[in-house]
């Protein structure tokens, strides 16, 4: 997302990204040290994992996943692998920010537990109307039209959370699926429109959606 005044990336991916996501933000003019924002949709591996590559953007997760995820490395959980979470939580660059909503450069981060208990959705207007981006609250388009989605935590929590992207969307950036329009179904970024937030599904990305902040 480029906000008007600085270069923001929302989630980095995982190792399997690498490949293609640094040769496509580089070729389209963003090397991964023009980026100075970075926000984190939550601190599971195959979302974060490519953040030291970041090395000039300020990273925001929300205070709830930094305290989950520091508890979970000492446990050994394999969503958070020990190096990478170290790094992360021990860069002067990393900005948690607590609380129920925060705007960054314009653009509207709003808490959206379940998932993790700092997972985070980013609401940005862009052309193809209000888009929330939402990590893995919602993780694909079946979940969103089925309404079976792979709950995690508290169930009520989960729901309300859910419930709060569904009430803003006009188009969903899932997780793990392509950009959709909540109305129609249809996938936003077929073809020539691929924009970098699907970066993760390593698809063909040759230009990038230019979302506007919000008002
Ligand atoms: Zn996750």
């Amino acid at each position: 997302m480029e906000t008007g005044k600085r270069k923001m990336l929302f989630d980095t991916g995982g190792f399997g990204q690498r490949r293609e996501l640094f040769p496509r933000l580089k070729a389209m003019g963003h090397p991964a040290e023009s980026f100075e924002i970075v926000v984190l949709s939550h601190a599971h591996w195959d979302h974060m994992m490519n953040v030291p590559y970041f090395s000039n953007a300020d990273i925001y997760l929300h205070a709830e996943d930094m305290k989950f995820a520091n508890a979970k490395v000492q446990d050994v959980d394999r969503a958070y692998p020990l190096p990478y979470m170290r790094d992360l939580l021990s860069t002067r660059h990393l900005r948690c920010w607590e609380g129920d909503s925060t705007l960054v450069e314009g653009v509207q981060l709003i808490h959206t537990p379940g998932h993790t208990p700092g997972s985070i959705s980013a609401v940005v207007e862009t052309e193809w109307g209000r888009t929330v981006l939402c990590g893995d609250t919602i993780k694909n388009r079946a979940e969103y039209f089925s309404e079976e989605y792979d709950v995690r935590g508290d169930e009520q929590t989960f729901h309300a959370g859910v419930k709060r992207i569904r009430a803003l969307a006009d188009a969903i950036a899932p997780g793990h699926d392509r950009p959709f329009d909540t109305k129609s179904g249809k996938y936003l970024a077929d073809g020539d429109r691929e924009p970098a937030i699907i970066a993760n599904f390593e698809k063909n990305i040759q230009k990038e959606s230019v979302c506007k902040p919000m008002p």
